[in-house]
């Protein structure tokens, strides 16, 4: 493998989100030589949605996502109802930032008020799931909004999303159709005896319009012991997955797209000078991917 291509390193800003404001993260892309970032709302929300599109004109940043939509099942038809109007919200955010697509993190069980599941009934969950990309896609497409599902390990089915497999994102692209495709997150897919296959399959289906299902590709790495579920990601390079691996497998089915490094991790990258973490992931990004 050669090592990648620089230009293409993006920044999720989940990755020096304790230390820094987006603003401050957008300067500190733009003085590292990092040209991508992939923001999440509450942020953008934080700084303000036109301060934020003007702030990344002004530094010449481009997106490589925006984080996220989703979380479409809940207990009634008012949930579902405030899911599918905040998912539209996230849509237009992402046109006025110029994001080349919405990652959507499809959510789990549904909830009560509290964040406590009230059904045991995945199966019907994932038909909520279904349903509400439906729906957004209906408002997404011509819009010219391109929707990633974003399949997260299954350790995250009853709380996060209940999409689990590049299988299962696969099988609702070829349902749904065009404008709808997947964001490949090395930390939740690099487990499954299926990963090669699966993408390839996603590289081979394209839409009518040439476009490709793989809409993002996500770097961290897996710890060994890992001790936290959530907030326990490791550097690339730091853990077991095999990266340049991957990164072949996602070259091979055509994708040109960002590499974009999202690493939550409480109690080390986010206690780390943020100067520090983004020269390491440059570095990383060099040698480990
Ligand atoms: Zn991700």
């Amino acid at each position: 493998m050669t090592a990648p291509d620089p230009a293409l390193l993006s920044l999720n800003t989940a990755t020096v989100r304790a230390q820094w404001t987006l603003a401050q993260i957008i300067d500190g892309c733009a003085r590292h030589g990092i040209r991508r970032i992939s923001p999440w709302r509450d942020q953008v929300a934080k700084d303000g949605l036109q301060a934020t599109a003007a702030h990344l004109r002004a530094t010449g940043l481009e997106l490589s996502g925006y984080c996220r939509g989703g979380m479409f099942p809940a207990p009634d038809a008012a949930g579902r109802a405030a899911a599918r109007d905040d998912n539209r919200r996230a849509v237009d955010e992402a046109l006025t930032l110029g994001a080349p697509c919405l990652v959507l993190v499809v959510g789990g069980l549904p909830k009560d008020a509290a964040g406590t599941p009230v059904s045991k009934d995945l199966a019907g969950a994932r038909a909520m799931v279904r349903d509400g990309i439906a729906e957004l896609l209906d408002y997404a497409r011509p819009a010219g909004m391109p929707l990633a599902i974003e399949p997260l390990h299954p350790m995250y089915a009853a709380d996060r999303a209940c999409v689990n497999t590049m299988a299962h994102a696969n099988a609702l692209c070829d349902e749904l159709g065009d404008g709808l495709g997947i964001a490949v997150d090395v930390y939740h897919v690099w487990w499954d005896p299926d990963l090669a296959r699966e993408i390839e399959r996603a590289g081979r289906a394209r839409a009518a319009d040439g476009t490709s299902r793989l809409l993002a590709f996500h770097l961290c790495d897996w710890l060994v012991p890992t001790h936290d579920l959530l907030l326990d990601r490791g550097m690339m390079g730091d853990g077991v997955i095999d990266l340049p691996l991957i990164r072949s497998w996602m070259e091979a089915a055509g994708y040109r797209g960002a590499h974009e490094v999202e690493i939550f991790s409480a109690n080390h990258w986010w206690k780390r000078d943020p100067d520090e973490v983004l020269a390491t992931c440059k570095a990383r990004h060099a040698t480990a991917c």
